[in-house]
């Protein structure tokens, strides 16, 4: 490889390592690269709130942390199937019927080290060179990455704040080409909240009807967290003749506050399922054995604590929504379901810091905050949209409060 910017080394002491296309044509995950400033800075002894990073600040209930104990002291502390235990594998299963009408079992599903795992499997063995995964735009940043891993392009459909951040199935029909491999739906969705009624994804479902070569990734990681009577549905379970041809991705990392075990799972068609599992037998064989179990537990025992902390979740939605309305210049729709909102910030660009720095776009502002608040957001340029911001309210309410008085007083300070 020739190109110097496919190697290291320039002006340090290591040796210049040339690196696969498939690494320098990514980017770091712009999120990860945030949290990780806002890590550094509270390192060096200064009060950072994190309001950037996707996880519920609430612990693993204490039941799925019991079947793991267990599940260690009963020996399942060895390698296990590649892509899950059958007790998972039938409890992932009769979640998908029990929950979302899905007319599957065990040998439809898939599970890995994390929703992230399953869907990097599913794009790895299904994407090649060349072909289009279509990605409505505010999106999560691993749908884009993951796609660019795979040699596939990503393209992006934009949707503004005019447009609710949603897709028009008008516009998805428009971006269909030959090249098109899958579409991906994410509802309720990072990093906006935004969910797609049961009439919408009927819509898209029309759509996808009329093009047999197009998939369907359904990312439902955020599935039990909604609000305002948000009635979370998914396409598999109100399109079944479009089952061969939907993914359906889901974990136990957000509505069980499990984003440390490692454990996600789909509901796919069986080559799928298979496709996948020689990918990861390749790569980290199966999910750790007592995350496992701990999961089969958190799927097959009492979900009371979901509606406790989506009660939480709520009462903060509403407290960041209102507090973020009343600032000039911050327009913030309320979200359906997830921890975000997204917020619109085209009334603070062109305005000057109190240190004479402009805010030129939305990574400016996301450091300004950084800088002059001390919190960390992610701006909406990572995501795709532009200029916004995404804030994660699953923090407790007066770091919430806190944060918000000090983003306030930066706001209020530009000129
Ligand atoms: N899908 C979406 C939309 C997410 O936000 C995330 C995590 O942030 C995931 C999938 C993957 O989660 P995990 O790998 O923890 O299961």
């Amino acid at each position: 490889m020739s190109d110097s910017s496919k190697t290291t080394g320039a002006g340090s002491d290591t040796p210049s390592i040339a690196f696969a296309d498939r690494v320098t044509r990514i980017a770091p995950s712009p999120t990860v690269a945030i949290s990780s400033l806002a890590l550094d800075l509270r390192a060096a002894g200064r009060d950072v709130i994190g309001l950037a990073v996707g996880e519920p600040d609430f612990d693993t209930p204490p039941h799925v942390k019991e079947a793991a104990i267990r599940a260690i002291h009963d020996g399942h502390t060895k390698y296990t199937q590649v892509d899950g235990i059958p007790e998972l594998k039938e409890a992932v299963a009769e979640k998908f019927r029990r929950e979302n009408g899905l007319d599957v079992s065990a040998a439809n599903i898939s599970v890995g080290t994390g929703g992230k795992q399953v869907l990097f499997n599913a794009l790895m063995a299904t994407v090649q060179a060349g072909d289009e995964v279509i990605i409505p735009a505010p999106y999560w940043v691993s749908f884009a990455g993951i796609t660019e891993v795979a040699g596939g392009t990503p393209v992006f459909l934009a949707s503004g704040f005019a447009d609710g951040l949603k897709l028009s199935p008008e516009r998805l029909e428009a971006a269909i080409t030959p090249r098109s491999r899958w579409v991906i739906i994410n509802s309720p969705s990072n990093p906006t909240g935004m969910g797609y009624s049961a009439d919408e994804l009927r819509a898209f479902a029309d759509v996808i009807r009329r093009h047999p070569n197009l998939m369907v990734i359904s990312d439902d990681l955020y599935e039990h967290l909604t609000y305002d009577g948000f009635e979370f549905s998914t396409i598999a379970g109100l399109a079944p003749d479009l089952a061969d041809r939907v993914l359906t991705l889901n974990g136990v990392s957000k509505s069980y506050c499990m984003t440390g075990w490692r454990i996600g799972f789909a509901a796919a068609p069986v080559p799928l399922v298979k496709a996948m599992a020689k990918l990861q037998s390749q790569s980290t064989s199966s999910p750790g054995s007592i995350a496992q179990h701990a999961a089969v537990a958190a799927l097959n025992g009492p979900t009371g604590f979901i509606a406790e902390n989506n009660a939480a979740f709520a009462r903060r939605r509403a407290m960041v929504v209102a507090a973020l309305n009343a600032m000039e210049g911050v327009s913030c729709p309320a979200p359906d379901g997830a921890f975000y909102v997204f917020a619109d910030i085209a009334g603070l660009i062109g305005k000057t810091r109190p240190d004479g720095k402009v805010i030129g776009n939305d990574s400016d502002f996301a450091a300004a905050l950084l800088e002059l608040a001390e919190v960390a957001v992610v701006p909406g340029v990572a995501f795709g949209l532009s200029p916004a911001f995404r804030l994660s309210f699953a923090a407790a309410d007066d770091v919430l409060q806190t944060a918000l008085g000090r983003i306030a007083e930066v706001i209020a300070s530009l000129r």
